[in-house]
């Protein structure tokens, strides 16, 4: 008998939920449906599918498989996951207002101040390491609470059960950025999210070969109206990039936990070198969160940052330009490793002052562990730190 989805286990979810046999083949891989428009038998006489920015059965494949491993009810899928934050932003109207992580992901940030911002949604920008200063930030106007966690590039975490609290007390949506962590590590609707929305060009893709943006809910008033906007904005997928993610989160327990194997061994190695100053790594005991980590989290992850004891962009620089393993380059969660640096990279349009007041040194390097043999990647780092 075949097991109902929500009986699954993660790892047989990732591989089952949402897929089936094609009908017409047998085919075990869902086919890509590249077709833009579905034959009608007669007006209105059709098998569900009636245009492609509407409806799409590999679409479909993919948004019930991500509804199933996020432990929502309704999977929605976009072309970026700027896309899916656009979609969920146009859930506010004029005058409404968001309280956000001050430490977002650069393209969520512009989006959110220069794109919202002066078609009247207002946003506040704060630091939720204690949850319990959150409060104080909101006011009747507030509809949202925005998080991201772990942050980028600081790997601060934030208590998404206590941001659910808060934000259910105050009527607000809680909306979860949770590309860093992937649903591997986390599944914040069990802990009271109301959105979740993915980046899948990182972990859930997992091999940097596709741009792919998803939001998942467990709310059917909602989903309704985030398929709304999905088919009146057009910022869909197509088939093939849906295919791609599919095939992607059918390997995700086993990648990921690599990441975790190898990150746990690099922050480690890190910690022990003696031209390293401060690693920034959720795993660490010491680390001001760890135990909202331990609580929330099934494990750490592969994302680390990490500053020098010669803090200087030049500095950073002769480690950025020695690695060979670690490629320099934007982006995170595929399975080979990646190496950047947020003062001139991903957070190069804040200014310096700002951005060192945020504890975004010259020298910090944030690293995206891949799965490679760990003691390679080991190699490669001690040689370029020299
Ligand atoms: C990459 C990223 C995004 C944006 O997603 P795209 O697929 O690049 O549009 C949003 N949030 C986080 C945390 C990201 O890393």
């Amino acid at each position: 008998m075949v097991k109902n989805q929500s009986d699954m286990k993660l790892g047989t979810k990732l591989i089952h939920a949402g897929v089936s046999p094609d009908p017409s083949t047998g085919a075990i891989m869902t086919p890509i449906f590249q077709t833009s428009t579905y034959v009608q038998a007669a007006p209105g006489d059709h098998k569900g599918y009636e245009y492609a920015r509407t409806q799409n059965p590999t679409r479909d494949a993919l948004q019930n498989a991500l509804a199933a491993i996020e432990n929502g009810t309704h999977g929605i899928c976009f072309g970026s996951g700027m896309a899916a934050i656009d979609a969920i932003v146009k859930l506010l109207k004029p005058g409404d207002e968001v309280v956000a992580t001050n430490d977002l992901y650069g393209g969520t940030y512009r989006i959110f101040t220069k794109v919202f911002q002066p078609l009247g949604i207002h946003f506040r920008f704060i630091d939720m390491s204690d949850a319990a200063t959150i409060e104080q930030h909101l006011t009747s106007q507030t509809r949202m609470i925005w998080i991201e966690t772990p942050t980028n590039p600081l790997l601060k975490i934030i208590d998404i059960a206590a941001c659910a609290k808060i934000a259910a007390k105050h009527k607000a949506l809680l909306a979860i950025d949770n590309t860093f962590a992937s649903p591997y590590l986390q599944n914040p609707i069990d802990l009271g999210a109301d959105i979740v929305l993915h980046s899948a060009t990182k972990y859930l893709g997992g091999h940097s070969d596709v741009v792919h943006g998803a939001i998942i809910v467990k709310d059917e008033a909602l989903a309704q109206q985030l398929y709304f906007l999905q088919n009146s904005c057009g910022a869909v997928p197509g088939p093939q990039d849906c295919f791609l993610v599919l095939r992607g989160i059918k390997t995700l327990h086993v990648r990921m936990q690599r990441h975790c194997e190898n990150g746990a061994a690099i922050a480690h190695f890190l910690r022990n070198h003696p031209k390293v100053d401060k690693v920034y790594w959720p795993g660490f005991t010491d680390h001001p969160n760890h135990k909202i980590a331990a609580k929330q989290m099934r494990g750490f992850g592969g994302m680390i940052s990490f500053t020098l004891k010669n803090d200087s962009m030049e500095a950073a620089n002769q480690v950025l330009s020695n690695t060979h393993l670690f490629s320099l380059a934007e982006s995170l969660g595929g399975v080979e490793s990646l190496i950047g640096h947020p003062a001139s990279m991903t957070h190069a349009s804040i200014p310096r002052e700002e951005r060192i007041k945020n504890g975004l040194a010259d020298s910090l390097i944030r690293l995206s562990v891949g799965i490679e043999d760990v003691d390679d990647l080991i190699e490669d780092l001690n040689k370029a730190i020299g």
